[in-house]
């Protein structure tokens, strides 16, 4: 075998390859034709197939394998890696690096972006001093990469906690053991800003202590537990972003986390709006909140309880008066706009409404409703920000749902920004799934 780089080698079509050469990360299982012997999560080696006419030689790179998901393979790296360890702790100390460089006015933001980061089946977020990780991967998820990742984390950030995220139907995809949300790590907490008052619900224990993870196997990490925790429940703090104040929840029933992605937006949408404004899918008031700060009045609409109580909480930190709606917002939409309701600025955020390529059609159709029913509802010389987080869904879709939407209700809409996901959130060129979120800010007359 030519050039083979680590134990198990995982060999792929010429349609994969070519994937890989474009710059993407992902081979689908359907293009892989061999995995012989490659473990839950082990590094490989890939190697295209040979083919008459095709003597591949050069391995394409070492990966992380997948036995389960329908992603089978995620490149690492476009060499041979001999220390698995050593590439992903400089990896985070890279994210750590490009977040102090370009993230402003926030102690909130995404420290570790999968794919964006080359750390693909990794997510790391920071609220002020608390750390909340997610792991997508059976190889994300093995003892060494996780002690690895925790431990490189708080060298470079030195939190109060380390909470571990579990997407219960991420870990049945991956054919991962049922685990629970919990504390992974507590310390000193050297991130926390001035004025902020701690409210880590754990006993103060030695700083850098590795804890035991409320995990269906009951593992401890090495250093051993110490100390159990004294409120596991709860693991709260509070944010800061762009001058406004966020409470954050990691754990318990009152869970929190924010749209970080949107950071960036809600600046430029303050920028553009006054008057009346109308946050539609507000969750827990990001957009709201920085209408406020510009606007004489801002309602926020979404149809969890649970989001607009954590909105209300938000605004009065911060000392604004916001009205809160729980409602569906397609219904409130269509109620307002037949009313004849007018607003000066409208925010519509709403879910992914299509998961796959297969809901386009559906999801087209949901954005076109909502944009038409805001569209009548601007006054002259108003702002829509209108958004979509589904990959599925391009820009181009997204600008004809506006064409179609203004043709509809006879106004002119004027682009002013084309804007995606705040820079925290990578988009890595090659890889267009890191590229999901669009936000148009327009001007209707
Ligand atoms: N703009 C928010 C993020 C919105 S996420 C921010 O920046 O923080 C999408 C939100 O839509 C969620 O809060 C969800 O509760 C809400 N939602 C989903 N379907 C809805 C519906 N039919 N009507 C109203 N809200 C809905």
């Amino acid at each position: 075998m030519a050039g083979k780089w680590a134990d198990a080698v995982v060999t792929i079509s010429r349609r994969g390859a070519d994937r890989i050469r474009a710059g993407h990360v992902w081979v689908y299982r359907s293009d892989v034709v061999s995995a012989d012997g490659a473990n839950p999560g082990a590094l490989v080696t890939v190697q295209e197939e040979r083919t008459k006419g095709n003597r591949a030689s050069r391995p394409l790179g070492s990966a992380l394998y997948s036995t389960a998901s329908e992603i089978a393979v995620r490149i690492l790296s476009r060499g041979p890696i001999t220390n698995l360890d050593q590439v992903l702790r400089g990896r985070i100390r890279d994210a750590i690096a490009y977040r102090e460089r370009y993230v402003q006015n926030s102690n909130a933001y995404r420290v570790i972006f999968s794919e964006g980061d080359f750390l693909p089946g990794l997510i790391v977020d920071r609220y002020n001093d608390v750390l909340s990780m997610q792991v997508l991967t059976q190889a994300m998820d093995s003892e060494g990469v996780r002690q690895a990742v925790i431990s490189e984390l708080t060298t470079g950030l030195n939190p109060a906690a380390v909470v571990d995220r579990v997407d219960a139907r991420v870990r049945r995809l991956e054919q991962l053991p049922e685990k629970e949300s919990g504390l992974v790590y507590v310390g000193g907490g050297g991130i926390r800003d001035e004025g902020v008052v701690p409210d880590v619900h754990v006993r103060e224990g030695e700083r850098g202590s590795f804890i035991a993870a409320p995990s269906a196997a009951g593992r401890v990490w090495t250093p051993a537990a110490t100390q159990p925790l004294t409120n596991p429940d709860s693991c709260s703090t509070e944010f800061q972003m762009n001058g406004l104040r966020f409470l954050y929840e990691a754990l318990g029933t009152q869970k929190t986390g924010a749209f970080l992605d949107q950071r960036e937006n809600y600046a430029a949408a303050a920028q553009y709006a006054r008057g009346e404004a109308l946050d539609v899918f507000c969750y827990q008031g990001g957009f709201a909140l920085h209408l406020a700060r510009v606007c004489e009045k801002v309602t926020g609409v979404d149809s969890s309880r649970p989001a607009l109580e954590t909105a209300d909480k938000n605004a009065s930190i911060n000392g604004k008066e916001i009205e809160w709606i729980e409602a569906n917002a397609f219904d409130l939409l269509r109620d307002y706009s037949d009313a004849g309701q007018q607003y000066d600025c409208i925010v519509l955020d709403p879910p992914a409404f299509a998961k796959s390529k297969r809901d386009l059609p559906t999801a087209l159709r949901g954005y076109k409703e909502l944009n038409l029913r805001a569209l009548k509802m601007l006054r002259t010389g108003g702002i829509l920000a209108t958004c979509s987080c589904s990959y599925h869904v391009s820009v181009a879709d997204l600008l004809e749902t506006l064409q179609s939407a203004a043709q509809d209700s006879h106004r002119i809409v004027r682009i002013l920004e084309n804007r995606g996901a705040a820079k925290d959130h990578p988009n890595v060129v090659g890889i267009p799934e890191t590229a999901y979120l669009k936000c148009l800010m327009v001007l209707v007359s």
